[in-house]
């Protein structure tokens, strides 16, 4: 039976195993796929070891990402932009390519809605490792304007400059951000988990703008209850894109890609909501 893991600490709550089991099955894979705590200042040889015992592919999670992106011996143009890696695959020669499914997992769970992303204007909340991870995958939609804005300006004007060979990106801080609404606003904040919305202006939401919190809880996160108390139609929370970037990552390792609906939707049972 093919290994498989997924690599954080802390790792206890991680959904990852379950999501796998489900793609797994559904897919007929004889997979088994674990969740490892590795030692916070022993990533690399917790990740090591796992490989020279047969693993396959592992995924990885908080604080790791940056040392899986050090550790691959080969990264996808994804994964160099992003500047992380959720996903390695052993390779046959021996090395170990990395990749990042987080932002496609968005645009996936974006499009599993019906929400396109083609000539869109797009804001972006947060410039930290999220935000950074989906300019790739967002930009090769074909937006008509991608603008970031973050609380500490200077790293939205870092990522718009990383990303502006790509597509039409700007950045600014949130006062600058005027009042036009906007066709999706994205929240890549963790302002979230402190039950904190960033200080915008609600009129960037008109009923037909699409709100997407990447943060996700069996409560609605504070974005998401504030984009509807907004009269925003169409409120998304980050539940979704956590699946479809493991659906992602699953592909890479079994070049099959697992159907992410009922998945979600038991995901969803499971976290005791809709
Ligand atoms: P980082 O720590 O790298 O970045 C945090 C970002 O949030 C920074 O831009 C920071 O601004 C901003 N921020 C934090 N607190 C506030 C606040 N109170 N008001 C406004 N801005 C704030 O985190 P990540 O990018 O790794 O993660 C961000 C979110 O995305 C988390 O909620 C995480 O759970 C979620 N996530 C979800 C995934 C999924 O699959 N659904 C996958 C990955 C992440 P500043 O730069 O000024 O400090």
């Amino acid at each position: 039976m093919d290994q498989y893991a997924v690599f954080g600490n802390p790792i206890g709550h991680s959904k990852s195993p379950m999501i796998h089991t489900f793609f797994a099955r559904q897919t007929a894979q004889d997979i088994s796929y674990q969740a490892i705590l590795a030692p916070v200042d022993g990533f690399e040889s917790a990740v090591q070891a796992f490989f020279s015992q047969g693993g396959k592919g592992c995924n990885v999670t908080v604080p790791f990402k940056e040392q899986a992106y050090v550790y691959a011996t080969q990264l996808t143009p994804r994964a160099k932009i992003a500047g992380a890696v959720n996903t390695l695959k052993r390779l046959d020669d021996g090395g170990v390519i990395g990749d990042n499914t987080d932002g496609e997992g968005l645009v996936q769970d974006l499009l599993l809605h019906g929400i396109s992303l083609a000539d869109k204007r797009i804001l972006l909340l947060g410039a930290g490792g999220a935000a950074r991870g989906a300019l790739l995958p967002l930009l090769e939609q074909k937006p008509a304007e991608l603008r970031i804005a973050n609380r500490t300006e200077a790293k939205a004007q870092a990522l718009a400059s990383l990303a502006a060979e790509f597509g039409p990106v700007s950045a600014s801080g949130f006062a600058e951000l005027g009042d036009t609404p906007f066709d999706l606003i994205i929240n890549s904040t963790s302002a979230s988990l402190s039950g904190d919305v960033p200080p915008i202006s609600e009129q960037l939401i008109a009923t037909d703008t699409v709100c997407y919190d990447m943060a996700y809880s069996e409560a609605d996160t504070a974005f998401v209850a504030w984009a509807k108390a907004q009269g925003s139609r169409y409120v998304l929370d980050g539940l979704g894109m956590l699946v479809a970037q493991a659906a992602e990552s699953f592909a890479i390792w079994r070049g099959i890609k697992p159907g992410t609906k009922s998945v979600l939707a038991e995901m969803r049972r499971n976290l005791g909501r809709r």
